[in-house]
């Protein structure tokens, strides 16, 4: 059975949504697979669930060398991100992180979501999220 199609939404610019394997429950994220990494499902049967705005490191590593246009040294997180209503397991996410120092970061930590415009390529803008240490002081 094949599920919709799902086009990238303006939804998707300011939640985070993954996408849930009905077969063995693994959450594709950020987008929609045909096939389930881990099942093999194919065409897999995803169906759409809202995951939360902040996330826990379960690994990360610094990139100090990226092209000019993008800042370094650029930590990079593998995320594990719940969903929201608490069901199901969480999706694991691969995100760049920002406004963080390497100091704040380890295994465990929590990061949240910042939905910003990524890069431009050239026409319009790429808007995506990364993900940032939560400042209690910042709005
Ligand atoms: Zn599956």
């Amino acid at each position: 059975m094949s599920g919709p199609r799902y086009e990238r939404t303006k939804r998707q610019d300011q939640h985070l949504v993954g996408f849930e394997c009905q077969d063995c429950g693994w959450v594709s994220f950020p987008e929609e697979k045909r096939i389930c990494k881990r099942c093999g499902d194919a065409p897999a049967d995803m169906e759409e669930v809202d995951l939360a705005e902040r996330g826990e490191i379960q690994t990360f590593v610094v990139q100090e060398y990226l092209p000019d246009d993008i800042e370094t040294p650029q930590p990079v997180a593998i995320l594990d991100i719940p969903q929201t209503d608490g069901s199901g397991e969480p999706a694991r996410a691969y995100g760049l992180l920002t406004e963080t120092d390497l100091e704040e970061i380890e295994v465990g930590t929590e990061v949240e979501a910042r939905f910003r415009e990524i890069f431009s390529d050239g026409e319009r803008p790429i808007n995506s999220f990364k993900f940032a240490v939560p400042r209690e002081d910042k709005a």
